[in-house]
């Protein structure tokens, strides 16, 4: 099997100012992060982990890897914490998708109540179990689910990253089969619209990645839009491997993790509230890729006049 067609889109609802939530869509690695904290803190610890993933994640595969990855996000985001007071006591949840084209294996890690999801043969399964007062009422059956999702405190979790010096890490493998569609979001999609109409919306856009990612965050909004909106949407098809992602390896130029969030906090206009942010490739590296692609399309057209000229 390898992976297809994916897409990522993010949007700050319609009750919120702020977009706290971050995503990476750098295949094989596939995550959302839903940061919180006072300021832009929240913003913050969710891009970290987002960098932190996609900076570690070229060329590992495997449910050890995705425990390490989200440890060290966990670190890093505790220790900025510890030296920025601003920061104090930011968090973020991540749910993280790792897949092994070679194995035939995608390798997930949570923490928080981040979902993901998993669309094979017309049937929704939730892949994994939120870490969050209302799941934990459920489990021990003291809240039905119908009530879970009407509570006042649905959206506190139990579990997050980057409060405390370690983490728990949930993690388990999922054989791949060619046709699933994998679905990760933040809880301002499942808090707003039902399993049965996120399976409606996938149906209707014909498992599209693109269109799925935006008439789910459409359906989120139109619900209400009461947090920020995530959605990071995969396929997998029939076929060998891509050679190039086997040999994956990080980018020499690309700018490290803590210069691209300062840059994605502060200079992101798109981020405004209203805007969707889509990205299709790298999340947090994305921009610098496409000035670097402008730049050379500015050189290549400066080399044709000159060559023009010196005929
Ligand atoms: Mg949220």
């Amino acid at each position: 099997m390898r992976t297809g067609r994916a897409s990522a889109l993010t949007d700050t609802g319609r009750r919120r100012m702020q977009n706290e939530d971050a995503f990476v869509c750098d295949p094989p690695l596939y995550a959302v992060a839903d940061g919180m904290g006072g300021a832009q803190a929240g913003e913050l610890a969710s891009r970290l982990a987002a960098a932190t993933l996609e900076e570690r994640a070229a060329g590992l595969v495997g449910e050890e890897t995705v425990t390490e990855l989200i440890r060290e996000a966990n670190d890093r985001i505790y220790r900025h914490a510890l030296g920025d007071p601003a920061a104090a006591g930011m968090g973020t949840t991540v749910t993280a998708l790792l897949v092994d084209e070679v194995a035939g294996t995608i390798a997930v890690g949570h923490v928080g109540d981040s979902r993901a999801y998993l669309v094979r043969d017309g049937a929704l399964e939730q892949l994994t179990a939120d870490h969050s007062l209302v799941a934990e009422l459920v489990r021990t059956g003291r809240l039905t689910p119908e009530e879970a999702e009407q509570h006042p405190h649905r959206s506190v979790i139990t579990r997050a990253l980057g409060t405390e010096p370690d983490v728990e890490v949930d993690t388990f493998t999922v054989a791949a089969e060619p046709g699933d569609l994998y679905l990760i979001c933040s809880d301002g999609l499942s808090s707003m619209i039902r399993d049965d109409e996120i399976l409606s919306v996938v149906a209707a856009a014909e498992a599209h990645p693109d269109s799925v990612a935006e008439r789910l965050v459409d359906a989120a909004n139109r619900a209400g839009g009461e947090d920020n909106v995530t959605v990071v949407v995969f396929e997998i098809l029939e076929g060998e491997p891509l050679p190039e992602q086997e040999a994956a390896a990080p980018e020499p130029d690309e700018p490290t993790a803590e210069a691209a969030v300062t840059v994605a906090v502060e200079e992101d206009p798109a981020a405004a509230p209203g805007h969707p942010v889509r990205r299709h490739g790298a999340g947090a590296g994305g921009r610098w890729l496409a000035l670097g692609a402008i730049l050379l399309a500015l050189a290549a057209a400066a080399l044709l006049v000159w060559w023009g000229l010196a005929r």
